[in-house]
């Protein structure tokens, strides 16, 4: 049986049409299951019986088991969801559950996986590990569908995700095909509706990848995983970049152009390495060459997590002390660089960056 949430609306449409049906049915179907939340055929009341009987002998709605969430101190949830062939991949909802001691919930983000496992083997992050596979449209839709049923749980009526970002297990680029249509199905008015403003990317660089959001008029928030602008250093931080930083910087500044978006640049603070004063002037001459003035431009540091089941190099690294992360940031912003501190969430139960290994 097939993923219906695999098919693109074409496929969908072709579908129909060699059954005998009109297109419109496509949107009707859609409706029950991204607007109306049916997970069974048999629910979709404006459909002919022969039509329903005909879909659910030949697709299934929900094809992952959606494991019992972890919910952390500070309000992130974990849900891990496991496909009927044994993988295992997370979907983390940041601000999903109310902090301990905090009166209102906050709208929450669904931080999603792109593939089961990652093949860029980056020296700090435990997320990745071998690839397992590519994750499908279908599943990369129902990691978000899991997501909004966990926030509607909550039963507050106006419970919604208002942002994703593609920053949980997997290279997002490197399963373009899957991942853009995903996009379309969470962006697209007929479907999940969320704009792709709201949407961002984070990739480590895949300079092919980013010609072809760009070429492909996708308008999602690019964050590139810079790390370090040094080549040298870059190379030994991810093993697998194959493009020069300067080629990167390119690409991102064409696409953050064409799309009319912001761009940002994450980088790990890992002590020693990334965040001395040399490092953080290289970053600051690359960014202030490349981005600063055609676009506008956004740097966050990301405080290191200490990961035990990384790899052997990384537990050789150490997360900067909070005087050094202040000075970084201060130093940025004195180039005339935007610069933030992300906030470290969820690392109580392993769902913080660099942590979705499973
Ligand atoms: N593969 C993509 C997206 C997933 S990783 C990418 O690399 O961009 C999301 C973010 O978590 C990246 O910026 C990544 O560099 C960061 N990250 C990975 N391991 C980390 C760690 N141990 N501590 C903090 N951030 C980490
Ligand atoms: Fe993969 Fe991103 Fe982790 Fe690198 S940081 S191994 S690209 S998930």
């Amino acid at each position: 049986m097939k993923q219906l949430l695999a098919l693109s609306d074409d496929d969908l449409t072709a579908f129909l049409k060699s059954i005998g049906e009109k297109p419109y049915r496509a949107g009707q179907i859609y409706e029950w299951v991204f607007k109306k939340n049916a997970r069974d055929f048999a629910a979709m009341a404006n459909l002919p019986s022969p039509l329903k009987e005909r879909l659910a002998r030949h697709f299934r709605i929900a094809s992952l088991n959606v494991c019992e969430p972890e919910v952390s101190g500070d309000g992130t949830v974990r849900v891990n969801l496991s496909a009927p062939d044994g993988v295992v991949f997370p979907a983390v909802i940041l601000d999903a559950a109310r902090p301990t001691g905090a009166r209102k919930i906050p709208s929450s983000s669904a931080c999603l996986s792109s593939q089961a496992g990652c093949p860029v083997g980056c020296a700090f992050c435990a997320s990745g590990g071998e690839l397992k596979r590519n994750l499908t449209r279908g599943e990369i839709v129902e990691s978000f569908l899991a997501a909004r049923d966990f926030v509607k749980s909550r039963g507050d009526d106006a419970a919604k995700i208002s942002g994703v970002l593609f920053m949980g297990q997997g290279e997002p680029l490197l399963n373009y095909e899957n991942v853009t249509g995903a996009i379309s199905d969470i962006s697209a008015e007929g479907k999940i509706a969320l704009a792709q403003r709201h949407i961002t990317l984070s990739t480590v660089g895949i300079v092919t990848g980013i010609r072809r959001l760009a070429a492909d008029g996708f308008k999602v928030r690019l964050a590139v995983s810079l790390h370090a602008a040094d080549d040298d250093l870059r190379k030994k931080l991810i093993p697998r970049a194959s493009s020069k930083v300067s080629t990167v910087l390119e690409a991102a500044l064409a696409y953050a152009k064409s799309s009319k978006t912001r761009l940002t640049f994450e980088c790990v603070m890992i002590k020693g390495v990334t965040d001395t004063p040399r490092r953080l002037e290289e970053l600051a001459l690359a960014i202030l060459r490349f981005i600063s003035g055609h676009a506008p431009v956004v740097v966050n540091l990301i405080p290191f997590n200490e990961n035990p089941r990384a790899g052997a190099e990384a537990s050789y690294f150490r997360a900067s002390d909070d005087k050094t992360l202040y000075l970084a940031r201060g130093y940025l912003v004195s180039r005339g660089i935007f610069t933030i501190i992300r906030r470290n969430k969820g690392r109580d139960i392993s769902s913080a960056c660099g942590q979705l290994g499973v």
